[in-house]
């Protein structure tokens, strides 16, 4: 069946919902197709023991503050997952899942959305499904003949998993550092970094680095300097598990090994570590795959945008992948502004502006 729609909106996690909150005001016609059978987006697959790395009131999606955890400065991952259900009952945003989209083509006036259910003709859409889906592990020599466990971040979940035995986690990002520290107790654990991990100091948290995105997105629209991303402050917020993990002394950096054998990891001198299980916390890539129809991808995978509107697709807005969608996007504090302007943009496109 095919269904006509002013917006398609593509991922209801957070950024799709504060998308979808800014339409509803706006009195928009629009849709929400989410892949997955429940609400929450990639906050309900993180590994147990994930709190944010900032206070309740400072992650909260535009018109309703995330209630606090009671016990908890940093809310946990569940709390995020029924934070964003009551979010959308409460705006009564129109969610259609599990529905996924799997391609989107240009048809004459309207954007042509194929899912795994209906086709919807939409005079704009809004793509936002994260990076979550999309796991990255970068090559490396000998990966194929480690005869043990091979995971990468997103299925990693608890450190009983792997009780008493030879763990080696790969990355110096915070899933790096604070799966490092998860493990760090029951496990014989070796932590590599391609360099020497840079903390934050230990009194930033989520709220200062969206203090520092709020100061560069100023910077940024008044023509000012580029103050640079959070990333120029460091790259680990030292949350107190992993604080307390490096203060314990347990958190010792090596650097990258050059080869992967059967049984372990082997560096140029020589020394070598064995074991039964790599983690690869090396990040994420946007979830892009469905809008290959439209061949917009410019290097590193990055469509060039306008804010969040596409360049050479102006019916097409990308939402929360990063910086290059807006400064701190990819935050539920931070998705709201973007969202805004994102729903703006497209109110003044279908009316004629
Ligand atoms: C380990 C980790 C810790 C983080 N900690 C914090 C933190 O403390 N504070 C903070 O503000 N941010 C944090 N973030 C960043 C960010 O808030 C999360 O990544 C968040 O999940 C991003 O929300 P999103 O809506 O952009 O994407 P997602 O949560 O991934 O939601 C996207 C949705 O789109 C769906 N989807 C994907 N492809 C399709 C398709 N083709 N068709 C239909 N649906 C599709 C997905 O199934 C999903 O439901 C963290 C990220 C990670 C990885």
């Amino acid at each position: 069946m095919t269904q006509v729609v002013d917006v398609v909106v593509i991922g209801g996690g957070q950024a799709g919902l504060a998308a979808g909150y800014h339409l509803r005001r706006l009195g928009l016609d629009f849709v929400i197709l989410d892949a997955q059978p429940s609400p929450g987006g990639a906050w309900q697959y993180t590994w147990d023991s994930l709190h944010l790395f900032s206070p309740a009131a400072y992650s909260s999606l535009p018109g309703r503050l995330m209630p606090p955890q009671p016990g908890e400065t940093y809310p946990g991952a569940a709390h995020v997952v029924s934070y964003l259900s009551d979010y959308e009952q409460r705006y009564e945003l129109p969610v259609v899942r599990p529905v996924r989209v799997e391609a989107v083509h240009r048809d004459g006036e309207f954007l042509r959305v194929e899912t795994t259910a209906d086709t919807w003709r939409a005079r704009t859409v809004i793509s936002a499904t994260g990076t979550w889906w999309r796991p990255f592990v970068p090559a490396a020599l000998g990966r194929t003949e480690f005869k043990g466990t091979q995971l990468h971040t997103v299925e990693y979940r608890r450190p009983a998993d792997f009780a008493g035995r030879r763990v080696v986690v790969v990355g110096g990002g915070n899933s790096g550092a604070q799966i490092a520290a998860d493990l760090a107790y029951e496990t014989d654990l070796t932590w590599v970094t391609l360099r020497e991990p840079r903390y934050l100091a230990d009194d930033i948290d989520g709220r200062a680095l969206f203090d520092h995105a709020t100061a560069r997105r100023r910077a940024l629209d008044e023509g000012r300097t580029d103050t640079g991303g959070v990333a120029s402050l460091g790259d680990i917020v030292a949350v107190p598990p992993v604080r307390e993990a490096r203060d314990a002394g347990l958190l010792k950096a090596q650097p990258m090994f050059d080869r992967i054998t059967a049984t372990g990891v082997e560096w140029a001198d020589g020394t070598s570590a064995e074991a039964d299980a790599i983690i690869w916390c090396t990040g994420f890539r946007p979830a892009l795959a469905h809008l290959a129809p439209l061949g917009l991808r410019g290097p590193r995978g990055h469509i060039a945008t306008q804010g969040t509107q596409v360049l050479a697709e102006p019916r097409l807005h990308l939402l929360g992948y990063g910086d290059w969608t807006g400064p701190a996007s990819a935050t539920l504090i931070g998705v709201g502004r973007p969202a805004r302007d994102a729903a703006r943009a497209i109110s003044g496109l279908l009316q004629g502006e």
